[in-house]
């Protein structure tokens, strides 16, 4: 939503922002000339490739192509959303967000004192917890230490139907923000029946875990029974706020306890992820009683590039694992490792890692198996792999989950794999399997095809042209504009990348800005913006009074190139079917005045 927060506030946001302090924070930045560089915190290196460009107040990395402003920064590795970032910055830099249009800014996005209220119902449960020995004492059971509880904000619903009602909901605003945030549910309302209450507490009776965003900030909440009942754990509802095929629980606590996390640990239930984390494997987390989503994946291995499924060893585990594994597949890619644990029946993460330790249960996750043993283990257990059919099946089971997996090495090695399980060579596999289905085969890309990256389209205007000439030097420096002639005369020109350079120059003389980062951010979310951060990360080494001759340097070479490209058009339109007045009187100006291009055109020199 971009649009809601005016570009001259993001402008003067990312001109306020210091890019090398943000990032410093998080990552170990050298100083290398003018530059800074680190080892980049988005793909796994031993020599640093990724750069902090403090002039231009962005950052790029040689090796994965990662780039970005502080803003983007934010986003990338924090995992905000935009509005996120934005808000995040300005409290940095000290500045408040305004919204285009208050009103409808509040009416769009309700979110205004939401997190508020998620944060008063955490307190109120906190102190709840504080009044029940009931609560204490089942936490006191489970091992849990205070320092833990307090880590997590622990806390306790209390078995009435009104309490966060009675505490927060004072005022019809107040129960109508508590029950968008899930905390309370509507009563049916049965004809003829006045009911004055209205709603009533979701959670009654149970241990609460408030669930944190990136930010820590309390977006919904866990809760689980003291004693047996059903369900054993109630999530707050999808809210505006809480997004289940999102967010992960723990994983803000496993940020705030390493910075540098290598591995994730992806548990079933809330009291296994603090149970480990208090036993010294601050790595877990868990969905929120849903299935491991893509979305889950893409946002862990944002982080880190290993991930280990931590299943229980009955049916309904092993049911879980094998979807996890379906939705993992997409998500597959060289030097990102997915593997999978499955615990001694009867047995949790929380039980396990209490009797036995970190150290035992570390050593049971390097016993884990990697996704494709547990993709061929399961499938190869439901067929009968030593008959010529069975082994048939086998490849036809395997294809379309193969098919999930992008390609690439991985997917190649896979297909080998099973290839080598059902004893066929893997070219005629994929030949076979390409005619039972009739669509005349896709063969697995070569592996080297696959290997290279998909290049980010060249700025257009193509490599050393004039109008690229222009654009880089307006990316580098948005100030020469300033100074250089406006962009009148230029539309005629037909060359590739010419849209593209008047509206730069256009938006810069228009509106000025202070850097190279603050003009990509005006290009958030449009095809070129990638195109730019290219050609801003590119070397250029010009200084800033280089890089205004350069700039009028390629505008007059195109200005002459308009003026001849018209003088063409009128001359072949006279020949062919004559010319109005106005054209007439344009023509005779080629033809009378000898003056330079650009005067022609009117222009500021
Ligand atoms: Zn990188």
């Amino acid at each position: 939503m971009p649009g809601r927060i005016p570009q001259h506030f993001i402008d003067e946001l990312v001109a306020r922002a210091d890019i090398v302090e943000l990032i410093g924070s998080r990552v170990q930045l050298k100083k290398h000339g003018k530059e800074y560089k680190a080892c980049c915190p988005f793909h796994g290196e031993k020599t640093p490739s990724f750069t902090v460009v403090p002039d231009k107040q962005f950052y790029h990395c040689f090796g994965c192509g990662a780039h970005g402003t502080a803003l983007g920064f934010l986003m990338e590795h924090d995992h905000l959303s935009f509005v996120e970032a934005v808000e995040d910055l300005a409290a940095r830099v000290g500045l408040d967000v305004p919204h285009e249009d208050n009103q409808s800014a509040r009416a769009a996005v309700p979110t205004d004192g939401l997190f508020a209220m998620l944060e008063r119902a955490s307190e109120l449960f906190r102190r709840e917890l504080g009044n029940s020995e009931r609560a204490r004492d089942y936490f006191k059971a489970r091992g849990l230490s205070s320092d833990t509880a307090e880590r997590f904000a622990l806390g306790y619903a209390p078995d009435a139907w009104d309490s966060v009602l009675r505490h927060l909901g004072t005022s019809d605003a107040e129960r109508m923000k508590l029950l968008q945030v899930g905390l309370t549910i509507e009563r049916e309302q049965r004809a003829g029946v006045a009911n004055s209450a209205g709603y009533y507490d979701r959670f009654r009776d149970r241990v609460m875990f408030p669930i944190r965003d990136a930010r820590g900030r309390t977006i919904g909440f866990g809760g689980r029974v003291l004693d047996k009942g059903e369900p054993k754990y109630l999530n707050s509802p999808e809210t505006e706020l809480f997004h289940k095929g999102r967010e992960l629980y723990g994983l803000y606590e496993a940020r705030q306890a390493s910075r540098t996390l290598t591995r994730l640990l992806v548990v079933e239930g809330y009291m296994d992820v603090v149970r480990l984390h208090q036993a010294g494997i601050p790595y877990a987390v868990a969905t929120l009683g849903t299935a491991t989503t893509p979305e889950h994946l893409s946002r862990v291995f944002r982080i880190c590039n290993e991930l280990i499924f931590c299943f229980d060893g009955d049916r309904a585990g092993r049911a879980a694992a094998w979807r996890a594994l379906e939705n993992s597949l997409s998500q597959i890619r060289d030097g990102r490792q997915i593997r999978f644990l499955f615990l001694p029946d009867g047995h949790d993460p929380d039980s396990l890692v209490g009797e036995e330790g970190r150290e035992a249960f570390e050593a049971r996750l390097q016993t884990a198996l990697p996704l494709s043993e547990y993709f061929l283990n399961h499938l190869s257990s439901q067929v009968d792999i030593q008959s010529v059919d069975g082994r048939a099946r086998l490849a036809e089971l395997a294809r379309p989950l193969l098919e999930r997996i992008p390609e690439g090495v991985y997917r190649e090695l896979m297909s080998e794999e099973v290839a080598q399980r059902v004893r066929i060579d893997s070219s005629r596999l994929t030949a076979a399997l390409a005619a039972r289905d009739g669509s005349g085969g896709q063969p697995y890309r070569r592996v080297e095809e696959a290997r290279q990256r998909r290049p980010i389209p060249p700025v257009p205007g193509g490599r050393g042209s004039v109008v690229r000439q222009a654009i880089r030097t307006l990316v580098h420096y948005p100030q020469t504009a300033a100074n250089a002639p406006s962009s009148e005369g230029l539309e005629g020109i037909d060359r590739p990348g010419i849209p593209l350079l008047i509206e730069l120059l256009n938006d810069l003389q228009e509106n000025p800005c202070a850097n190279t980062a603050a003009l990509l951010e005006r290009w958030r979310g449009r095809p070129d913006f990638d195109p730019l951060f290219r050609l801003a990360s590119s070397e250029y080494p010009v200084d800033a009074a280089g890089a205004a001759h350069e700039l009028n340097d390629a505008l007059t070479q195109l200005f002459p190139e308009r003026l001849d490209q018209r003088l063409d058009e009128l001359l072949r339109k006279r020949a062919r079917e004559g010319l109005t007045d106005a054209e007439r009187t344009e023509l005779q100006g080629f033809l009378t005045k000898p003056q330079s291009a650009v005067d022609v055109a009117g222009h500021r020199t």
